[in-house]
């Protein structure tokens, strides 16, 4: 059963940055910046009612398409408080542009985690929000990167979701392109920073050049070296604290 932590009320929400955009209270304050009543029809039937405080906080800000430090607990809606904007953003699925017209094509949003099974929840959250649409999501596996060793498939990718280990195989290995991505999170960063991610890290950064690339970091704690690590990757950002971690 789904436990959700953080009413908009429970938990103290910090934010610090430039300019930052106000909150919303409701998923229909979001209105505003054009979320199709398709997405909106996804969100109600995945049962989701009013935004959590991470998700209130953080939507605008990434549909403003501002770079973004988050951490909320655990249990908190973290994943829809990235995924519901990367959708909107994408606005329709790659396959659909193709068929209509000539457009730049490859994988445009590309979430990292640091392990398989974070990487299974993401992409049937991902599907949820996908239904009655033909969005190409990949949960990136051996498998799944060799069918995309073909360009045509691999054009039509609209996100993906893998490992920093298999990402980096895949990129090495000449079968991914990374240029046309516009939207990076790094979902649980704490353990991303860490030594034995951080190569990796960096060379997916480094694969990522487009240059409206928005980045946001997501976890529900971050060392202090570690947030400076993420402060550093980001351009302009704006850092979203719910809960415990201020002092
Ligand atoms: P976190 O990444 O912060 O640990 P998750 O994204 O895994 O949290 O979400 C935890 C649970 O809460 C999931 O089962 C998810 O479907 C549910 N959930 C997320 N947002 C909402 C919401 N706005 N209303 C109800 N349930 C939600
Ligand atoms: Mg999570």
């Amino acid at each position: 059963e789904a436990s959700v932590k953080a009413r908009k009320t429970s938990h103290r929400v910090t934010a610090k940055g430039k300019n930052v955009p106000s909150h919303v209270n409701t998923f229909d304050e979001l209105k505003k910046y054009s979320i199709s009543s398709h997405l909106y029809a996804n969100l109600v039937s995945s049962g989701y009612v009013e935004p959590t405080g991470i998700q209130s906080h953080c939507m605008p800000i990434l549909l403003e398409e501002r770079d973004l430090v988050a951490i909320s607990p655990t249990g908190t809606g973290k994943t829809l408080a990235y995924l519901l904007p990367i959708f909107s953003l994408l606005s329709v699925p790659t396959s659909t542009l193709i068929a209509s017209s000539s457009t730049s094509t490859g994988v445009r949003a590309v979430v990292v985690v640091p392990t398989r099974e974070l990487a299974h929840q993401i992409h049937n959250e991902c599907l949820k929000l996908a239904q009655g649409r033909k969005w190409k999501i990949v949960l990136f596996s051996k498998a799944t990167a060799n069918a995309l060793s073909q360009k045509e498939a691999r054009d039509k990718v609209d996100i993906i979701i893998s490992t920093p280990l298999r990402l980096v195989a895949a990129l090495q290995e000449g079968i991914l392109d990374l240029s046309n991505v516009r939207h990076l999170v790094l979902d649980e960063a704490d353990r991303l920073m860490d030594n034995e991610f951080m190569e990796q890290i960096q060379e997916i950064l480094g694969s990522c050049r487009h240059k409206n690339l928005r980045k946001a970091l997501f976890s529900a704690t971050l060392p202090a070296n570690a947030e400076k690590m993420a402060m550093d990757m980001l351009d302009d950002p704006i850092r979203i604290v719910v809960g415990l971690k201020d002092t």
